[in-house]
């Protein structure tokens, strides 16, 4: 059963809540000044209070309005957990930063990792949902099974928080997906859908100072707004301290974004002020289209990264044994040591098959990364599908996991044994 009223967000609780937004009160502010102990963080500038009501989709790389920030603020997204091993490495970076973030959570990560998830409500946080089984297909699904990855996203991450008050009613599409009657559910139970305004690329296999240089070199592109990155990634742990220190260094201010409740009215904002500025033709992703229908690979699902603690770097693997110890010292411009190559015995067993995650295509925000170029245009073909299907030897190794998407999918990979360390990697380098 869909029961959307059973896992409505406290859709009555924010609406009308705030008689205007021009007759609402700002919400307390932040700043770095209030990190104790930590003179240098960037902490958070300030709250901003919305009204997912009022502007139901927000990001440009999809939607025409985004969040109204000012100049050189920056609102951070991290997608797909809670993951523990990396997610609070996540946390204590953010932690000792004094930055709040907006989480979107997995329904099947939350049931198998619910204290990840309250972790990020004691934190103070903001905690959004991201579909139950993360399927790569929400822009295609039929709606009432899509309403049902919805619906059941917010009851487990509702469940895990244990608490009906903590969750904000924001939502992100996995792989961005997006489809009208998917948004126009959402809008209805007044769940704001987020896109973003940048990405800096962290699900892909790149090294941790390419994410750090493409957040930054995007941010500085548009100037402001919504970066997406993922709390589940070594390379983003390793890459999140060296960001957080360069945006302060560059002047940017870090806001927190919070739903408008009846104790806690929207921020007073001007409509334009929900519209980025004109895209320019040095921005990159400022000519992103809308996501297309991809065509995706043969596996439809795949696990969750349980056994992240790895990274590549410049093209090479590596472990990452202490990788918040090391991620410091990448803040600090040193080098990181190489280490033992691919393979290695990891310190973690793999998870049940409860984490069971889909597989986003290779061709996903596929960006070119040259300066005054617009984006590379998304048009994957069945024959590019081919081509990024992982090794029969990699999915073979993962298709033994079987997701809550299986029943519709036609390319359902059969049961066959263990996951493959190859097959994880494979996993994490595309997981958005
Ligand atoms: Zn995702």
């Amino acid at each position: 059963m869909i029961g959307s009223v059973r896992v409505g967000v406290r859709t009555r609780q924010w609406a009308g809540l705030c008689l205007g937004v021009f007759t609402c009160i700002t919400a307390h502010t932040a700043s770095a000044a209030d990190c104790p102990g930590h003179p240098d963080a960037i902490g958070t500038s300030r709250t901003l209070v919305v009204d997912p009501r009022e502007h139901p989709r927000i990001g440009t790389m999809q939607y025409p309005e985004t969040l109204p920030l000012e100049d050189h603020e920056v609102v951070l997204t991290f997608d797909d957990g809670p993951l523990p091993h990396n997610s609070n490495q996540i946390l204590d970076i953010l932690a000792s930063e004094c930055v709040k973030a907006t989480f979107f959570e997995i329904g099947r990560m939350a049931q198998v990792y619910p204290e990840g998830v309250r972790k990020l409500r004691d934190a103070g946080h903001s905690i959004g949902t991201h579909t139950q089984n993360h399927p790569l297909s929400m822009d295609r699904m039929p709606i009432d099974r899509a309403r049902q990855e919805i619906d059941d996203g917010i009851a487990s991450v509702k469940a895990a928080l244990g608490d009906d008050t903590a969750l904000a009613p924001f939502y992100r599409n996995p792989g961005l997906l997006r489809a009208g009657d998917v948004e126009d559910y959402l809008a209805s139970q007044g769940i704001q859908t987020w896109s973003a305004d940048f990405l800096a690329d962290d699900w892909r296999h790149v090294s941790p100072s390419r994410v750090f240089d493409l957040a930054i070199k995007r941010l500085e592109e548009k100037g402001r707004g919504i970066l997406l990155l993922h709390d589940i990634q070594m390379r983003t742990v390793a890459a999140l301290p060296s960001i957080l220190h360069e945006l302060k260094a560059r002047g940017y201010r870090i806001v927190h974004v919070v739903p408008a409740t009846s104790g806690q009215p929207a921020t007073p904002t001007e409509p334009q002020q929900w519209q980025l500025h004109p895209p320019s033709e040095t921005v990159a992703i400022s000519h992103w289209p809308k996501i297309p229908n991809f065509v995706f690979t043969g596996a439809d699902t795949l696990p969750a990264p349980a056994l992240s603690d790895f990274d590549w770097r410049d093209g090479q693997l590596m472990t990452l044994v202490e990788p918040l110890d090391r991620a410091r010292r990448l803040a600090r411009g040193v080098p990181l040591p190489r280490e033992a190559p691919w393979p290695r015995q990891s310190p973690l067993p793999l998870d049940n098959a409860a984490s069971v995650l889909p597989v986003p295509a290779e061709s996903i925000f596929e960006i070119q990364e040259k300066r005054h170029a617009a984006t590379r245009p998304i048009a994957p073909s069945s024959h590019h599908a081919e081509q990024t299907v992982p090794s029969e030897r990699e999915t073979d190794g993962v298709a033994r996991l079987i997701s809550a998407d299986a029943r519709d999918s036609r390319r359902m990979i059969p049961r066959s044994p263990p996951i493959t360390e190859p097959g994880l990697r494979h996993v994490l380098r595309h997981l958005i």
